[in-house]
């Protein structure tokens, strides 16, 4: 776990990481969904399938209205998935990311990961704002933190 953490630091510097955080924050700050970020360098299956599998492992299913959201990349492969939870699935069909999916990949042509992440998680939080407007009693369900791992069927 440390060595795929500090593996991952190279990929996203601290500043970069800080930057994230903050862009999750501002999010949730639309949203009572829960956004989080899932990093590791390979993915040897699917990567939505393997999203499902980091959201699952991280405890994602357990936010009250079923609307966390999962940012999932393996930068060495430019693979990446977003996945929401049961409860956006209810509201929204695969084509409410895409938008976000498309955006994403064209940052990362460029290997700009950290802004290309930055900008797509603000908008999850605008587009969220509509189906799970964030409420004054709002609780941060889920950490904010940025995830790190290795695709090791862990
Ligand atoms: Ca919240
Ligand atoms: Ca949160």
């Amino acid at each position: 776990m440390e060595d795929a953490k500090n593996m991952a630091e190279h990929f996203l510097s601290l500043e970069e990481q800080s930057l994230i955080v903050e862009a999750i924050k501002e999010a949730e700050l639309n949203t009572s969904g829960e956004i989080r970020l899932h990093v590791e360098a390979a993915c040897d299956e699917d990567p939505v399938e393997r999203a499902q599998k980091v959201f699952d492992k991280l405890g994602m299913g357990r936010t009250v209205q079923r609307n966390g959201v999962l940012f999932y990349l393996a930068y060495e492969q430019h693979k990446f998935a977003i996945i929401g939870d049961s409860g956006i699935h209810e509201k929204v069909t695969d084509s409410f990311w895409n938008e976000e999916k498309e955006m994403l990949l064209s940052y990362f042509k460029k290997s700009e990961y950290c802004e290309g992440l930055c900008i797509a998680i603000k908008l999850a939080g605008t587009k969220l704002k509509e189906h799970f407007p964030y409420q004054s009693d709002d609780t941060d369900e889920l950490s904010n933190e940025i995830t790190f791992g290795e695709n090791n069927n862990d």
